[in-house]
C-alpha cells in the first residue's frame, strides 16, 4: 500500500474495514455447502435467537487462531450473474472472491468462468480446494490444473492464497477464514466511520406489503434510520433496518449488509448508495440519473444515420426491467435504433409524460399501473404509452413501433403490356389514349411504364379504362380498349405519349417491414 494512503489515512477518521467476501466457482463444487457452513457456525447468529432471513449478504465475527475476533462479510448471491452484474456497473463489492474447487473434480469450464470474473473485478483471489474428505481428492493435479492458466498457488511457485477444506465436515474451514482475515489485513482495508455513509446495493425487491426492501452493503460511513439515500434513479428515506437475523438496527457501518425499507422506487442491484443531507437532494440526484440516460436529439437520427425510437421504459421490478432493457439492446437493425431516454420502475407518472413529450419518446408500461389521469395526460400531450404483461409481447411491440419507422417495402409484378395505337388528347395532367393489349391483361387503378425505343419516358397510372366505350375494371389479352393515363409524380419536361408507345402494365403491393 502506497505511503500517499498511509498518510491520508492518518488525517481522516480511518478504521480498520471488515473484507466483504464473494465465493464463486463451478457448480455442485460447494458454494452453497461452505456459505451454509460459516453461517451456522458463527456464534453471533446462533446467539442472537433470530431467524435467520435471507437478504444477499450476512455478517459472521470470526476468532482467529490466535484469539482475535474480526467480522467478515459474506456475499450469499452465488451465481456469476450477481457477481458481474455489480462488475459492470463499476462498483466493486467484494474485496475478497473465494474461488472454490472441488478437489475431486478439478478445475471445470466454470471454474475458469469465475475465475476471468474475479479477475476481472478487481477482488483479491483466494483458492479453496473443497471436498478433502472425499477418497478421490486430488488436490495437487488442481493446483496443476490452475498453473496450467497461470494461476500459480502459494506453495507452488506462486502468491495465491489457498487452503484445503471440507465444506461438509468443515475441516480447514477456520482456517481458511483466518487466511481471508489475513489477506484483508495485507490490503489495509479501511473507512471512516463518521463520513457520510456509500457502498452497493446487493438486493432489491417489492413486497406487496412492506414496499420496497433493499439490502446495501455499508463500505464507508454510518447509515442511520431517518437519513436520505439516493442509489441511481432511485431516492427514498431509511423508515426501518434490519440486519441478516431480522434484527432491528438504528444504524449501520462498514461493512454490514443491512435490509432497509424507504426507498420510492426499486434500485438497481450493483448500484451504488450514497447518503444524501436531504430528501431534495436525494429526488434531484436520482432525476439526474435518470436523465443521464436522455438522448441527445429528440426525434432525429442516431450519429449513424438511423432513424430513432425514443423509448422511456417503465417496469415492475429491477429484474424485469433488466431483462427488458437487454432485450430492447438486442434489437438491432440497419436504419433503426431503439434509445432508451429513460429506463425506470413503477407506476408511468407526470415526469414520464413530460420527458416523452420532450423527446418525442413514446412510454413502454409493463406489468406496471398507467393511473387513468395518466392516461388522460398522456393522450391529450400526444404521448403513446404501450403496456404489457408479458416481456415478449412488449419486445414484439416494440420491434412493431420500430418498423413503422422503415419506408414500406414494395413489391411489383408485370401484369400486361399495351401497345398505343391512337392518340386522343395530350395534357400534362392525363392522357387519353386508345391501344391493343399485346400481352396479359390491362386493370384500372394500376401504374404504367410507358415506353419507347426499350425506354421509360414516364410513369402514369390508369385512371379510366374503357371498352366499347363502355367503362371496364379489366381488359383481356388481344382486345382494343381506351384509357386515360395519369402522370405519377411530375412529367419529365416534354414527355409524352405517342402512337407506338408501349405500356408495361404493373401492380405494386406495399409491405410494412418487419424486424425480426
Ligand atoms: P454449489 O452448487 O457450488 O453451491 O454446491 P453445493 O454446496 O450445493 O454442493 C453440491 C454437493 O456437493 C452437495 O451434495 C454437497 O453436500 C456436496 N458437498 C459440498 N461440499 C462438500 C465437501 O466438502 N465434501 C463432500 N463430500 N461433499 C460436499
Amino acid at each position: 500500500m502506497s505511503t500517499k494512503i498511509k498518510q491520508a489515512n492518518i488525517k481522516t477518521n480511518t478504521e480498520e474495514r471488515p473484507p466483504v467476501v464473494a465465493i464463486l466457482g463451478h457448480i455442485d463444487h460447494g458454494k452453497t455447502t461452505l456459505l451454509d457452513y460459516i453461517r451456522k457456525t458463527d456464534i453471533a447468529a446462533r446467539e442472537s435467537g433470530g431467524i435467520t432471513q435471507h437478504i444477499g449478504a450476512y455478517e459472521i465475527i470470526h476468532t482467529t487462531s490466535d484469539g482475535r475476533t474480526k467480522k467478515i462479510t459474506f456475499i450469499d448471491t452465488p451465481g456469476h450473474e450477481a457477481f458481474s452484474q455489480m462488475r459492470s456497473r463499476g462498483a466493486r463489492v467484494a474485496d475478497i472472491a473465494i474461488l472454490v474447487v472441488a478437489a475431486d473434480e478439478g478445475v471445470k469450464p466454470q471454474t475458469l468462468e469465475a475465475l476471468e470474473h474475479i479477475q476481472k473485478s478487481g477482488a483479491t483471489l483466494v483458492v479453496a480446494l473443497n471436498k478433502m474428505d472425499r477418497p478421490e481428492a486430488k488436490p495437487e493435479r488442481v493446483k496443476q490444473q490452475l498453473a496450467e492458466k497461470s494461476v500459480l498457488l502459494e506453495g507452488w511457485g506462486g502468491t495465491v492464497p489457498n487452503h484445503e477444506i471440507s465444506a461438509k465436515t468443515g475441516k480447514g474451514v477456520a482456517e481458511l477464514l483466518d487466511l481471508i482475515l489475513l489477506v484483508s489485513e495485507l490490503e489495509e482495508l479501511r473507512a471512516d466511520p463518521t463520513a457520510s455513509a456509500s457502498g452497493v446495493i446487493i438486493e432489491a425487491h417489492k413486497d406487496p406489503r412492506r414496499g420496497i426492501t433493499a439490502t446495501l452493503l455499508v463500505k464507508e460511513g454510518t447509515i442511520a434510520v431517518g437519513d436520505c439515500l439516493v442509489a441511481g434513479t432511485a431516492a427514498g428515506k431509511v423508515k426501518s433496518m434490519a440486519d441478516a437475523n431480522g434484527g432491528a438496527l438504528e444504524q449501520a457501518t462498514f461493512s454490514a449488509p443491512v435490509a432497509i425499507t424507504g426507498f420510492d422506487a426499486l434500485p438497481a442491484v450493483g448500484d451504488a448508495f450514497s447518503v444524501v443531507p436531504d430528501k431534495r437532494a436525494a429526488e434531484e440526484k436520482a432525476r439526474a440519473a435518470s436523465l443521464a440516460h436522455v438522448v441527445p436529439a429528440p426525434g432525429g437520427r442516431a450519429p449513424d444515420g438511423k432513424k430513432i425510437l425514443a423509448v422511456i421504459l417503465k417496469a415492475d421490478v429491477t429484474g424485469t426491467r433488466e431483462a427488458l432493457e437487454q432485450m430492447i439492446a438486442g434489437i438491432v437493425h440497419d436504419e433503426v435504433v431503439v434509445q432508451l431516454v429513460k429506463s425506470d420502475t413503477g407506476e408511468v407518472n407526470e415526469g414520464d409524460i413530460a420527458l416523452a413529450k420532450q423527446f418525442g419518446a413514446m412510454i413502454a408500461a409493463f406489468k406496471t399501473k398507467v393511473p387513468g389521469m395518466i392516461a388522460k395526460l398522456a393522450a391529450s400531450s400526444g404521448v403513446r404509452i404501450l403496456e404489457a404483461d408479458v416481456i415478449y409481447g412488449l419486445v414484439d411491440r416494440i420491434k412493431e413501433e420500430c418498423a413503422q419507422l422503415l419506408a414500406p417495402q414494395v413489391t411489383r409484378t408485370d401484369i400486361g403490356t399495351l401497345s398505343v395505337l391512337a392518340l386522343f388528347k395530350t395534357s400534362p395532367t392525363g392522357m387519353i389514349v386508345g391501344g391493343k393489349v399485346t400481352k396479359g391483361k390491362a386493370e384500372k387503378g394500376v401504374k404504367a411504364d410507358v415506353r419507347r425505343g426499350g425506354t421509360t419516358i414516364f410513369v402514369g397510372k390508369i385512371s379510366q379504362l374503357q371498352h366499347n366505350k363502355k367503362d371496364v375494371s379489366d381488359v383481356e389479352l388481344g382486345r382494343e380498349c381506351g384509357m386515360m393515363i395519369t402522370p405519377v409524380g411530375p412529367l419529365p419536361p416534354g414527355a409524352t405519349i405517342a402512337v407506338g408507345d408501349e405500356l408495361t402494365m404493373f401492380a405494386e403491393e406495399m409491405r410494412r417491414q418487419t424486424i425480426a
